[in-house]
């Protein structure tokens, strides 16, 4: 037993917490940061195209040069069959001058994203924080927390006591709950709902993909491939060299449908496949080994009641995840996390406040996000209506006025993030408040 105390305790190891970890250290380095990783070498995970808000919050980050280096395959936009046509229509990232947009990820004409094999790119944010002062420690956590029993929900009125380990107890001034999917702390005092209906997913690597036979179907080897179909639909992403060269490709449905995919008949319900050369299916792992069986994504559509109470933040997905139909998980835990990590080095010097913002601007966007999805999957199948409701979202939630193609990417890529919500105009979020029927002081 070794117990301890530090200022900030960070439960999981994925892109929220480590960009929780850099926040808290970037606003005041002389914090003593520890985050718990159940694994020590960064495992195998899905969400692998990044949205150009991503390289935004790593450029807040001050993260740029070191994730430019690792040399991730470039994305250039996303390519859909989606909606009335079969046709695919795509999402592209020209230059705006009005954006800041780091050096290293544009060129004369546009802007680029990257597609990633996840281990790779945890790895590098873990040697990040590691670099700026934060201490890992490889155990599972479960967070022990207490409740005032006169105090009817909402449950945010809930206390921290402290993370036991198997082996010790740490005690912190502030909790963030990154733990993912797992949700240990949400999960623990009742605070997680779904959200929509039961989704669920499969996926292998292929290395055989014909990207010439592709292009001439209209899709690329440098954009997110997204075609659907009365099944369900699929993704087709290319991982480039970092990611030995194989393509990710996996399929979502319903959990009835996705029991029948197997790995021999999987071109019968996505013939799709087909666009891409793919006539047989030779799966592999991440690894570029034969892979025997699918891996699996379990329903993943939930929120938490609250998003932080009195010693504790929720950080990526154990707050929120809507969808992956837009590619935005790893978008939301770098953004939120960075700003959780920033608020709570804010809290630790007595600045509540902060915290609420990040809270308040995190439920506004999840309820953009929630309608925007809701759309893709409604009975409106005409694309060129949601590109107008974009720009209707946009203008009215975020005083931004852009014509329709421009406004979609501006809200399906996340661009909309910003670089800190405090001091955030209170008559801004007044008109936000309006629009979404939400309250500035609600967590
Ligand atoms: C089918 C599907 C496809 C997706 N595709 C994309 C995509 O293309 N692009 C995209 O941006 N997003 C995508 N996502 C979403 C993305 O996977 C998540 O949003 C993202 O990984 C969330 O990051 P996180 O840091 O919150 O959690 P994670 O990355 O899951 O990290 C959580 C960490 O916590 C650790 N942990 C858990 N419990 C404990 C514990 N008790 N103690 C210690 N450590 C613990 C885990 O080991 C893990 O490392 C997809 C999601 C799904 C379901």
């Amino acid at each position: 037993m070794n117990d301890f105390f530090c200022d900030a305790l960070i439960v999981g190891g994925g892109p929220a917490g480590y960009m929780a970890a850099i926040g808290a250290k970037q606003s005041n380095p002389n914090l003593n940061v520890v985050l718990l990783e159940r694994h020590e070498q960064p495992k195998h995970k899905i969400g692998e195209a990044l949205l150009t808000g991503t390289i935004i919050a790593l450029d807040q980050a001050g993260l740029t040069e070191r994730i430019a280096s690792v040399g991730f395959h470039r994305k250039i936009g996303a390519a859909y069959v989606w909606g009335e046509s079969a046709e695919p229509w795509y999402v592209n990232y020209p230059l705006d001058s009005d954006m800041p947009y780091p050096e290293q990820f544009r060129d004369h004409e546009r802007r680029y994203s990257i597609h990633v094999p996840r281990h790779k790119f945890d790895a590098v944010l873990k040697d990040e924080a590691i670099k700026r002062g934060v201490t890992i420690i490889y155990e599972q956590g479960e967070f022990i927390t207490a409740r005032n029993p006169m105090v009817k929900p909402p449950k945010h009125d809930i206390t921290v006591i402290s993370v036991q380990t198997p082996i010790r107890k740490i005690r912190a001034g502030y909790y963030i709950d990154a733990t993912g999917q797992a949700a240990v702390m949400a999960k623990s005092v009742g605070m997680r709902t779904r959200i929509g209906s039961s989704r669920v997913g499969k996926y292998c690597y292929l290395a055989d993909i014909d990207w010439e036979n592709a292009r001439d179907n209209g899709f690329d080897i440098h954009r997110t491939n997204i075609l659907s179909n009365e099944h369900g639909w699929m993704w087709v992403i290319h991982l480039g060299e970092a990611g030995d060269n194989l393509t990710s490709v996996g399929f979502i449905s319903t959990p009835d449908l996705v029991s029948k995919l197997e790995f021999g008949n999987i071109t019968q319900y996505f013939p799709e496949l087909g666009k891409f050369g793919i006539k047989d299916l030779s799966p592999k792992d991440v690894y570029g080994k034969p892979l025997s069986k699918w891996y699996a994504q379990p329903d993943y559509s939930y929120k938490s009641e609250a998003l932080h109470g009195k010693n504790w933040a929720l950080a990526g997905d154990a707050s929120m995840f809507i969808d992956p139909i837009l590619s935005q998980g790893v978008t939301l835990a770098t953004h939120y996390g960075l700003l959780r990590g920033r608020a709570v080095a804010a809290a630790l010097e007595g600045d509540v406040r902060r915290q609420y913002d990040v809270s308040h601007h995190y439920k506004c966007e999840g309820i953009v996000l929630q309608e925007v999805i809701r759309q893709w999957y409604g009975s409106n199948r005409n694309a060129g209506d949601w590109k107008l409701h974009a720009a209707m979202l946009a203008e009215t939630v975020y005083s931004e006025k852009k014509d329709s193609d421009d406004a979609f990417r501006y809200i399906t890529n996340l661009e909309n993030i910003r670089k800190e919500y405090w001091p955030y105009p209170m008559s801004e979020q007044r008109e936000i408040d309006a629009r979404l029927g939400t309250s500035t002081l609600v967590s």
